[in-house]
């Protein structure tokens, strides 16, 4: 748990801990003293693989079903009248006889918790905007058999399961369900299984973080990365099940493109399937590792993932001001499609005069910045030499837009403060207005479109009065205004902005999320933005693969 997660969870507990008390069914304490998943050190995982069976089985199942489906929405031009499944849960009397039968499959210390602070720390987060829902109790499995033991008993006593990997997702993706439900916390399932330098691959369970797996490679001294970077504290699981990306998507590509390989898979009926196989492609059938990328924990929870690396290049890092976001954004794209350095651009982060006034103040660096408009950029090259030269001809783009103060990082240790202070950009953000809370908006549009998305949304807040930044992957067309908060008037203003920054990203074809997922907050937009027969085919997917309703409810697909 980081610092700031701690302070967050003891802020919550004191607000809400003898609020929630009298909800909450009394289990027992362990004092939040305990509060910190144990360590483990997990058995290796045995892939059942006679379950590749039971997934064909279960494909042709649920392509028929949803293809089936599909057809007829799309031949009538309306969804499919089937009313969307209502799962029926157990009872209390069965959730507290599920709970004394988890204890019974996980008996080691630590192995499941009752007490009452972890179960609100678990349903709740600092970094989002809604509201948290505690968990009845929380699990901490050491391996895909432990995970399957929980997954049988949620079925027997049809108790709701909820993945948990860094709880850094900000759409409420790990919120608990209303009537009672199992939080699965993986971060015991955090090993690194098998380094493949030769293949520029790593075997890894779920509950390891992206950060640990890079430390861990530069440590061993093994020249690859892994190069999907969302918060600090993700984890692999929960970066496979955001469909995540980051700072590095412009020149590596999202979680969506070929970075996960295969995953193993517990499927809610407590079948274990391995996706595919090692080898770096494979056009055996459709894609059944990209089912569970954005799935949101809500088709199966991942206890093994092979994901890919990438070689380590040199880098470095530069800043650049503009007199608006329009000029900035223009000049990305030229330095990105225009000048012939593409390749060579790692990173383009767009931010504002807001954040740059922020970083002054609370940046990690003594040196001061223009508080204008702006943009981080990340180059790559195989030498100082090539670096200097393409740090030569952006700067060269950047001028001609308008753009001045273009600094050059002086050496590795200067570009690293320079760019953590840019991942570091929630909580600048929310130094700006100490005690607020922020709103991560996310959208993305094509890249064309990102000078008058930013301009109208720059706009929009102006008016609303709203305290926030804005910083965004700019190469990508991905766009992220910081709402701040402290009072539900505040709130209620900060929802109707993000209401419309999301119309005006989709009036502009773009998308409700450029990566932090859907959640309980985009649910809304989903059919609006992908239509009602691509939304029913995601329904029925869910449906055939998880009939009982068992995994992460209320999360993702529309009411
Ligand atoms: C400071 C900050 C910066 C961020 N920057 C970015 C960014 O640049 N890009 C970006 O994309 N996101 C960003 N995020 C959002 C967040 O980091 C990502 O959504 C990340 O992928 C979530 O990973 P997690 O391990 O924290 O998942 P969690 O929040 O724990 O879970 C996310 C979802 O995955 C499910 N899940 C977790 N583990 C498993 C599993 N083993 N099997 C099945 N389902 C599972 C959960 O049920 C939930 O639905 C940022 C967040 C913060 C706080």
């Amino acid at each position: 748990m980081s610092a700031s997660h701690l302070l967050w969870a003891c802020r919550v507990l004191r607000q809400r801990v003898f609020k929630t008390a009298t909800k909450l069914p009394s289990f027992g304490s362990r004092g939040l003293a305990s509060n910190a998943p144990p360590k483990f050190n997990p058995p290796k995982v045995a892939v059942n693989r006679q379950s590749l069976n039971v997934l064909a089985v279960l494909l042709a199942t649920t392509m028929c079903g949803a293809v089936g489906g599909y057809s007829i929405a799309h031949s009538t031009g309306i969804p499919s009248t089937q009313p969307p499944q209502t799962p029926k849960y157990g009872t209390a009397e069965d959730f507290k006889l599920a709970i004394k039968e988890l204890k019974e499959a996980l008996p080691r210390e630590g192995g499941i918790s009752t007490d009452e602070a972890e179960l609100i720390i678990h349903g709740d987060s600092p970094y989002h905007h809604h509201d948290g829902v505690p968990h009845s109790v929380v699990v901490y499995p050491e391996s895909t058999e432990d995970v399957v033991k929980v997954v049988k008993i949620a079925n027997k006593y049809r108790m709701p399961v909820v993945p948990y990997g860094g709880a850094t997702s900000l759409e409420g993706q790990v919120g608990g369900h209303a009537g009672g439900c199992i939080c699965v916390n993986m971060s015991g399932m955090d090993e690194i299984l098998e380094i493949h330098e030769a293949d520029a691959d790593l075997v890894c369970q779920p509950g390891v973080g992206w950060m640990t797996i890079n430390e861990t490679l530069r440590s061993k001294g093994i020249p690859l990365f892994f190069p999907i970077d969302p918060g600090p504290s993700a984890t692999i699981g929960g970066m496979v099940s955001t469909g995540c990306s980051g700072t590095n998507a412009v020149r590596y590509g999202t979680a969506k493109g070929e970075w996960f390989l295969n995953l193993t898979v517990v499927l809610p009926s407590g079948e274990v399937i391995k996706t595919r196989r090692r080898s770096r492609k494979s056009s055996a059938g459709f894609d059944l590792t990209k089912l569970f990328i954005g799935a949101e924990g809500t088709l199966g929870i991942i206890t093994e993932v092979t994901i890919r690396l990438a070689p380590v290049l040199p880098t470095t890092v530069a800043t650049v001001q503009f007199p608006n976001v329009g000029a900035a954004a223009e000049a990305v794209r030229q330095a990105i499609n225009v000048a012939g350095v593409g390749a060579s651009v790692q990173c383009v982060e767009l931010v504002d005069d807001n954040f740059m006034a922020a970083l002054n103040r609370f940046g990690s660096l003594k040196r001061k910045y223009l508080e204008k408009d702006g943009l981080f950029f990340k180059f790559q090259g195989h030498s100082d030499a090539a670096l200097k030269e393409v740090a030569k001809i952006v700067k060269g783009v950047c001028e001609k837009n308008g753009g001045s103060g273009f600094k050059l990082a002086s050496g590795p240790a200067e570009a690293e403060a320079m760019w953590s202070d840019r991942k570091n950009a929630l909580n600048i953000g929310l130094s700006l207005y100490p005690g607020a809370r922020g709103w991560s908006t996310d959208v993305c549009v094509p890249v064309s479109k990102l000078p008058e998305l930013v301009y109208e949304t720059k706009k929009d807040i102006a008016a609303a009065e709203i305290p926030s930044i804005l910083a965004g992957h700019a190469g990508d067309g991905n766009f992220h205004a910081l709402l701040l908060w402290k009072t539900e008037e505040e709130l209620e203003v900060a929802k109707i902005v993000a209401d419309r920054l999301v119309k005006r990203a989709l009036d502009l074809d773009g998308t409700c999320t450029g990566e932090h997922g859907v959640g309980i907050g985009k649910k809304k937009y989903l059919v609006e933005e992908l239509g009602p027969g691509t939304v029913e085919l995601m329904k029925k997917i869910k449906r055939t693969v998880d009939p009982l309703g068992l995994f992460n409810p209320g999360k993702l697909y529309p009411d």
